[in-house]
């Protein structure tokens, strides 16, 4: 079969082109609250990038195509779940903590059986969902962002919801030994007492990076796992400890941060 004209393959693409034009339209976000500094969807991330963030949003990179349209669907299924909640939800919920001078969007939050619950809800590409079947956990970064927000709606009890863009086959559920429900969806449940340390964790770091964040680059370290993790090559996500990580890969200051390690000598080097 011929592609004959551009304009064929342009008719196919049409949704990915209006998703990624919309991406790149409003690459920065308003804040969720006008006094934060910090983005509770960043919860875990690399402080230089936070720094980046705050300091010189002009150097994001745009999204590419791939990128928009990853998004794109995971906030169709997003909004359609949202739609889906029982009616004790409310969703969308703006919030603040002063501490960390961190804001965010809750995904949903709302009394539901006598508990005060919040959502936090993730999609994610089969590849990643199967890695979370495995590890028994969502990311650091989302079980994070979740716990920022369950402290600041002083839940009872916090829902990480991870959604897969495609199932787990029942062959590979069987070989997993995964109930039929995980193949399409996992909660992991975090009651406050779960929650908290993590998000104490996270708003020590942020109120003590607030300090300083303005004016300073920081050192490249991110949180994983309730530990922190230094990056020493932003080129590849090689850290201190020999791993790698996927935060640079995903960074959209990548290219500005391999810049400023090239010129960097020591006195907020890559080591730091
Ligand atoms: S490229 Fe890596 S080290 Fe640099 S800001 Fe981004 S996440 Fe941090």
């Amino acid at each position: 079969m011929e592609n004959m004209d551009g304009y064929h393959e342009e008719l196919g693409l049409v949704l990915a082109r209006a998703w990624n034009e919309r991406d790149n339209s409003t690459p920065n976000l308003a804040l969720a609250d006008e006094r934060a500094l910090f983005r509770h969807s960043l919860a875990g991330a690399c402080a230089r990038r936070l720094y980046y963030e705050i300091t010189a949003p002009g150097q994001r990179a745009g999204v590419d195509m791939p990128g928009s349209w990853a998004m794109g669907l995971g906030s169709v299924v997003h909004d359609l779940y949202q739609q889906a909640l029982p009616e004790d939800f409310e969703v969308e919920v703006d919030c603040y903590i002063e501490r960390s001078r961190s804001a965010g969007h809750i995904d949903a939050a709302g009394v539901h059986h006598d508990e005060q619950i919040v959502i936090e809800l993730k999609t994610m590409n089969g590849t990643g969902y199967r890695q979370i079947l495995q590890a028994g956990k969502p990311r650091t970064s989302a079980a994070m962002q979740g716990a920022l927000n369950a402290y600041a709606w002083d839940a009872d009890v916090l829902l990480v919801v991870v959604l897969p863009m495609e199932n787990v086959s029942a062959p590979n559920a069987a070989k997993m030994g995964i109930p039929d429900s995980w193949r399409y969806g996992r909660t992991f449940v975090y009651p406050r007492k779960e929650y908290m340390p993590l998000a104490n964790l996270e708003i020590d770091r942020l109120a003590q990076l607030a300090q300083t964040i303005e004016t300073t680059p920081p050192v490249r370290m991110f949180v994983d796992d309730g530990a922190f993790r230094v990056v020493v090559d932003p080129a590849n996500g090689a850290c201190a400890d020999g791993k790698k990580t996927w935060h640079c890969s995903y960074c959209p200051f990548q290219a500005q941060c391999m810049a400023d390690a090239a010129q960097e000598d020591g006195a907020w080097g890559m080591n730091n």
